[in-house]
């Protein structure tokens, strides 16, 4: 997507060679006009999925997935907690997930009540590095029958493992932008 290429080219920031910092317009504040095209550009790559909700992951993916969802029919977002608290049901599909950034263990739950084997489930996050995230969100939909239609990225890291791991699982992915390499404070995109 070219708009979201160009703005990652002028307002990325690289933090040694593999975490590209995007707080400007992605994970601080948020540039609705390009979270628009966003979402424009992720129904024209799904329209053929019928895509009955979108599921992601507190705290970047729920804007991108909100916006996406306004072009998907309003379909309903879904987002995975991270924190424990004593007002989540205790009745949860949760899974656990590694985290590229925090480099620890942490523990994503979806109240029962909010995905079902009728789903079809469309997957939206911000980041893909070596798909953990992914791999926990499709978890919950597995355990509750739904199916995963596809897992929709904005800014895929192309040089982790991430991809790989899941088109070898039969999951469709798409993204937005794709970071070929991080280099001496360089971001190189792919074509
Ligand atoms: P994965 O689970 O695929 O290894 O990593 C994806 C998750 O880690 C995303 O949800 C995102 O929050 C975070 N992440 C991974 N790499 C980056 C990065 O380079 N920049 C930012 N801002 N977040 C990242």
């Amino acid at each position: 997507m070219e708009l979201l290429k160009q703005r990652i080219m002028q307002d990325g920031i690289a933090m040694g060679d593999s975490v590209l910092k995007v707080d400007s317009f992605l994970n601080h504040q948020i540039d609705v006009a390009l979270f628009n095209e966003m979402g424009k550009e992720f129904k024209r790559r799904f329209a053929d999925a019928n895509i009955t909700k979108i599921l992601t992951v507190e705290a970047s993916g729920i804007a991108v997935a909100c916006i996406a969802a306004q072009y998907f029919g309003n379909v309903p977002v879904v987002f995975a907690k991270k924190q424990e608290a004593s007002n989540l049901s205790a009745d949860v599909y949760a899974s656990n997930v590694f985290s590229f950034t925090k480099n620890r263990n942490y523990t994503v739950r979806v109240d029962k009540k909010y995905l079902s084997a009728t789903d079809r489930v469309l997957i939206i996050d911000d980041f893909l590095a070596n798909g953990n995230a992914a791999l926990g969100l499709i978890d919950l939909v597995q355990q509750s029958g739904g199916t995963v239609t596809g897992i929709g990225i904005v800014i895929e890291k192309g040089f982790q493992t991430g991809r790989k791991l899941l088109e070898e699982k039969g999951y469709r992915v798409e993204s937005l932008a794709i970071v070929q390499e991080i280099h001496d404070g360089t971001v190189i995109l792919a074509d």
